[in-house]
């Protein structure tokens, strides 16, 4: 495969920006090589300045449940900016797409959007400590929610890439008041709430871990959080930017029938636009600007084409069928790599929630961020660039979900489980 305008661009680009990228997994740091740079989007497939062609497994880390260049969503788009780009004024495509999200996450009763998954859950955790009074949280190690201050400790996504669990520049002071537990691990958070009593604003959650790899929540798991959170009279958070509308349509709180305080959303309800929202319990929403005192804002919020482009994909996801198409997808991507992988004698873990896979290179199911950390990064590195070299585009992280849209046909599936195979062969 010829990497050459890719290797030329990502030269001059780590001249400006650093490492390269504006974002730290896309730099391919820990599994080497030179990251392609991206051209075009279609359907399943992305194109890079060489001309290569990918099937995409990342999908913009999730938002493109659709595929790349969905054409209902584009030509909505396009409608949208001949209309003008922005207005910092309200307009009737945010209560549109806040009514879809309110009618498909009754919790949700009311919301505020923002432009990234970060927003969300900065502006979710004020808001909670406005609300109880109180100062501390408690989040899981491997749990990712943005890079805010009090959220970078112990963080998933490209921190665990990276090995970098907590990030310099975050007073200490700040960190103090995250707690941490090991994910599906109730106990440990109950015993948070017994040694701060009186402290805990809030407990938020991954109900679906997908930022130390895939690692769903074992059964009892969420339900105790709900109690925990109801007796010491904290705030449960759900932290859906990846769940939400992508495990169902909805959220994962529709499937585990489990009813948070506060969600946060992003990815697919932007459609691919920039977007983030949080809502929830009225009488807590109700505590924002500018009818309550808790601050928050942005220039770009409710941007009209984030809103229409979020707007169509969320139609196109209501009809009949999609989530069942998705899944039927995803289980067979599982299906065969679980095939290619009996005949070999790799000690290796497929877990997946809906359309959302990780292969673990660890023979057991990881429950945790501390048995996720027990997978060959070395030998997941050299297996992601085989796959690449096969047109394959897979997370270029181990601890990272595979996302598979609704354009990934099955022909695209058939020839991935194919590459897939050869790859395991070349390990
Ligand atoms: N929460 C979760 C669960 C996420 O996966 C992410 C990003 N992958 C975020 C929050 C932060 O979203 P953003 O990157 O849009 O700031």
């Amino acid at each position: 495969m010829k990497l050459e305008r890719s290797q030329e661009l990502f030269q001059e680009a780590q001249r400006y920006l650093p490492g390269g990228v504006d974002s730290p997994v896309r730099a391919f740091k820990a599994v080497g090589g030179t990251p392609p740079f991206i051209v075009k989007g279609q359907g399943s497939r992305i194109y890079d300045a060489d001309g290569n062609e990918y099937v995409d497994y990342v999908c913009s880390w999730g938002p493109l449940i659709l595929g790349h260049a969905h054409p209902q969503v584009v030509e909505a788009v396009k409608r949208a900016i001949e209309r003008g780009t922005s207005f910092g004024a309200p307009t009737e495509l945010e209560i549109t797409l806040a009514r879809i999200i309110s009618s498909a996450i009754p919790s949700v009763e009311m919301i505020r959007f923002v432009s990234s998954g970060t927003e969300a859950t900065m502006s979710a955790l004020r808001l909670a400590r406005a609300f109880t009074g109180r100062d501390k949280i408690v989040k899981f190690a491997g749990g990712y929610h943005g890079h805010a201050d009090g959220l970078l400790v112990k963080g998933g996504s490209g921190l665990a890439t990276l090995s970098l669990p907590d990030s310099p520049g975050v007073p200490s002071s700040y960190a103090q008041n995250t707690l941490v537990a090991p994910y599906n691990n109730a106990d440990a958070v109950a015993q948070l709430f017994q040694r701060y009593p009186g402290e805990i604003a809030a407990v938020i959650v991954e109900p679906v871990a997908a930022n130390m790899g895939v690692v769903p929540p074992q059964p009892d798991f969420l339900g105790s959080l709900r109690s925990l959170t109801g007796q010491f009279d904290a705030l449960l958070i759900f932290d859906e930017v990846i769940s939400g509308f992508r495990v169902t349509y909805g959220g994962a709180q529709n499937l585990f029938k489990i009813t948070p305080d506060l969600t946060c959303l992003g990815k697919v309800i932007g459609g691919g636009l920039p977007v983030g929202a949080y809502g929830g319990r009225r009488e807590i929403m109700e505590m924002m600007a500018p009818i309550g005192p808790v601050y928050q804002a942005g220039t770009l919020s409710g941007n009209p084409l984030a809103m229409t482009a979020g707007i169509e994909t969320l139609k196109i996801l209501s009809q009949p069928g999609a989530y069942q198409r998705l899944e039927d997808a995803a289980n067979r991507l599982e299906e065969g790599i679980v095939k290619a992988l009996s005949s070999l004698k790799l000690n290796l873990t497929v877990s997946r929630f809906a359309s959302l896979l990780t292969i673990f290179f660890t023979d057991n199911q990881p429950v945790d961020y501390q048995s996720a950390a027990q997978a060959d990064t070395k030998l997941f590195a050299r297996f992601f660039q085989q796959l690449l070299a096969e047109g394959i585009y897979w997370p270029p992280s181990q601890f990272e979900a595979a996302f598979v849209s609704l354009a990934h046909s099955d022909a695209d599936i058939e020839s991935t489980i194919s590459a897939i195979g050869k790859a395991f062969d070349s390990l």
